[in-house]
């Protein structure tokens, strides 16, 4: 098995370590091509008017090839299927990213996004994301953890060949983890915010952040959510699908049905 890691925070992450340590517990030949640097909220971002430069790093965790890119999350993904690796993959996962991709974050995650790249090119992927964005977040186990339910995932009967999952692990202790729940994305949870601050030469900036009460007053209760997985202690499992066609909102038909073109010319 040929598993393909990559990543947004960056190819020196702590994150990615584990998500390599996972890929090899599974007895796969790993390739590590990650972004150089940070990269997150980099969403499905490409590279088109420049140069995207690789180097190969020396070995640190066992036999894995690791390559860093000077790119996006998903250059990443496209110049390691098209051209760095010698076959296709059987896997790809990215990750471990610290912080959640829960709700709408999924939108802006570089994580999540390399993942649905890899799996445009028909090739399974999962993304793995650690819920907290706490500075001293404990990656251990996470490893072990993340080995385990690809294990479950490899094994499983997939509807489709080229299956897709946005993983979120409960920050807590993988020994406190009470299981895994299959979710939907929370459409409701929206905690971007702004804070307002001066510079010392007198400008106006806005700092984004994150804005846990902004974000509690819009939290729908219901247990399918990955958001109330993630609270209650479960691992969020959510199937995807990269779709954006609504074909149950056919309310503009019949007003476009008599448009015709040529007559406001
Ligand atoms: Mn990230």
């Amino acid at each position: 098995m040929r598993i393909l890691v990559t990543n947004d925070d960056g190819i020196g992450a702590p994150g990615i370590v584990m998500l390599e340590r996972a890929a090899q517990r599974l007895g796969a030949e790993v390739y590590v091509v990650a972004p150089e640097r940070q990269n997150s909220a980099q969403s499905h971002a490409i590279t088109i008017h420049q140069p995207v430069f690789a180097r190969e790093l020396p070995h640190t965790h066992g036999e894995a090839r690791r390559i860093a890119v000077e790119g996006t999350p998903c250059d990443c993904v496209r110049l390691a299927l098209i051209k760095l690796l010698p076959e296709k993959p059987d896997l790809c996962v990215s990750g471990i990213n610290h912080g959640g991709n829960l709700g709408w974050n999924i939108f802006f995650s570089g994580t999540v996004s390399a993942a649905a790249e890899a799996h445009s090119f028909g090739v399974p992927s999962v993304a793995f994301s650690l819920a907290s964005w706490a500075p001293d977040v404990k990656w251990e186990g996470t490893d072990l953890l993340c080995a385990a339910l690809l294990r479950r995932l490899l094994a499983a009967k997939h509807s489709r060949p080229d299956w897709l999952y946005s993983v979120n692990l409960p920050a807590i202790d993988p020994r406190e983890v009470k299981g895994v729940r299959v979710t939907r994305q929370n459409p409701a949870v929206k905690g971007d915010n702004f804070v307002e601050r001066e510079s010392p030469d007198g400008r106006r900036y806005f700092w984004p952040v994150w804005d846990e009460m902004k974000a509690a007053h819009a939290r729908h209760d219901n247990p399918d959510y990955d958001t109330v997985a993630i609270r209650e202690g479960f691992v969020s499992l959510t199937p995807m699908r990269y779709e954006v066609s609504d074909m149950n909102e056919p309310g503009v038909k019949e007003a476009m049905e008599s448009f015709q073109p040529g007559k406001v010319m």
